[in-house]
């Protein structure tokens, strides 16, 4: 597998994410709700490095895109959320690909009254995107290409490397 984000590429562009986050929220309390499973790994260096008042929750989503499926139909497991009422809300995934899963779940979290919603993701595939939004914050922009390592995973495989790697077919 072809390295595309070095473990030091990826510490770097953590940091760049925390910093914006930091600067905005300033001292403001902050929950940050980590889209399972892919954004383990990120949700555990960015926390470390927020500085504000901190919450963490996770949320199961999953788009269903295979041929026996309509595509982007999305099933969100929320039972897991914390309360989401009147805080300062921050979605954290993998990847924003064609966008479905994230625009989905903020849609579906904006019905809990947050007094804020935001999001931001470690990757943006470029061109694949279908829907009207960009996540507020975004680590790296990659081709599009399928990758794994750091969180992301191939049949469930692959989430433990520690750099960002292409799956070659
Ligand atoms: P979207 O709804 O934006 O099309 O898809 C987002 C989800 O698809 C991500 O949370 C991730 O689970 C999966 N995904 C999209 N592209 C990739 C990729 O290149 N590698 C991996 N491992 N998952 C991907
Ligand atoms: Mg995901």
């Amino acid at each position: 597998m072809k390295v595309l984000l070095s473990e030091q590429q990826l510490r770097d562009g953590v940091a760049r994410l925390a910093d914006q986050i930091n600067d905005h929220y300033g001292g403001k309390p902050l929950t940050i709700i980590g889209v399972l499973t892919g954004s383990i790994v990120l949700v555990a260096d960015l926390i470390r490095q927020l500085r504000m008042p901190l919450r963490v929750g996770v949320v199961q989503a999953s788009s269903y895109r295979g041929a026996a499926t309509t595509p982007g139909e999305l099933r969100i497991r929320a039972d897991m959320l914390p309360d989401l009422k009147g805080r300062n809300v921050l979605v954290v995934d993998d990847i924003f690909d064609t966008g479905q899963t994230l625009h989905g779940l903020l849609a579906e979290l904006k019905t809990l009254g947050p007094n804020d919603l935001r999001s931001a993701v470690l990757l943006c595939k470029e061109g694949r995107q279908q829907v009207a939004m960009l996540p507020d914050y975004v680590g790296f922009t990659i081709p599009d290409e399928f990758v794994v390592g750091y969180g992301l995973d191939y049949h469930d495989e692959h989430r433990n490397l520690p750099y960002l790697a292409v799956v070659e077919p």
